[in-house]
């Protein structure tokens, strides 16, 4: 019999944080714990990989890129202690994804209400960019939360990256032939197979898109207020099909 999927995702989270396969990753990570941002000069870094967060039984799916050096690799939970982090939550909580719109460590009390986030690489690179063969590294990670997150209707990715990492997955499992028919553009929506969830595409809130207003709050509520109507919508057809 299949593990019940909380449990199974648990077990899963942590052989993430144990991992070590990537040695310039891994050095990287520890790097930054030991050097710190001023900021931050005293706290113990989290210089660990960090696993996904949210809910077991989420429809909703979001798929970033890698963790912050001073955001998630410090405090050990995607998307927090960052102004990326900051942007994202904010969206998930004006969209009722969140119970609150802050998330600066751990212990915050923040709870995901039928969305689970994750990403494709689980420690920080360097200048945010991941070689290939970490993404290969990292890759099965994703395969298996993806086969636990069974409730999953629609998937959002926070940039090409994470949109590529998805498309691999579905590739190498068969169910597409080429990835390249699926191409990244801010707030396109499709469904790469039957059966399959919805991709819905966001820029990446990443301070290089926020500072410069490629991505603003605005765009990136949009994205999650579509995505809650996009479920809202899905739940009521299958209903009325039953
Ligand atoms: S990026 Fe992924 S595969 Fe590489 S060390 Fe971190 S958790 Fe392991």
């Amino acid at each position: 019999m299949p593990q019940f999927a909380p449990t199974a995702l648990k077990v899963l989270n942590e052989q993430i944080i144990q991992c070590s396969r990537c040695p310039r990753l891994v050095a990287h990570r520890e790097e930054i714990g030991r050097l710190q941002r001023r900021a931050y000069k005293g706290q113990e870094y989290w210089s660990r990989p960090v696993a996904g967060f949210g809910d077991p039984a989420a429809r909703l799916l979001i798929i970033g890129l890698a963790p912050g050096a001073h955001g998630a690799n410090r405090t050990g939970r995607m998307f927090t202690g960052d102004p990326s982090g900051e942007f994202l939550y904010r969206a998930l909580w004006e969209a009722g994804f969140a119970n609150q719109p802050a998330s600066v460590s751990r212990d915050d009390g923040l709870k995901l209400r039928d969305a689970y986030i994750t990403a494709p690489v689980r420690c920080v690179p360097p200048d945010n960019k991941p070689l290939r063969e970490e993404i290969l590294a990292c890759r099965p990670f994703l395969v298996e939360e993806l086969a636990l997150l069974k409730r999953v209707r629609l998937v959002v990715v926070l940039g090409g990256i994470g949109l590529d990492a998805y498309l691999s997955v579905l590739q190498d499992a068969g169910k597409i032939r080429s990835r390249s028919a699926f191409q990244f553009a801010h707030g396109a929506i499709f469904q790469t197979h039957e059966g399959s969830p919805a991709v819905l595409a966001s820029y990446h809130p990443s301070q290089q898109n926020t500072s410069t207003g490629r991505l603003t709050a605005a765009m990136l509520k949009e994205i999650f207020i579509r995505a809650r109507a996009f479920l809202n919508a899905a739940e009521a057809s299958s209903i009325s099909s039953r």
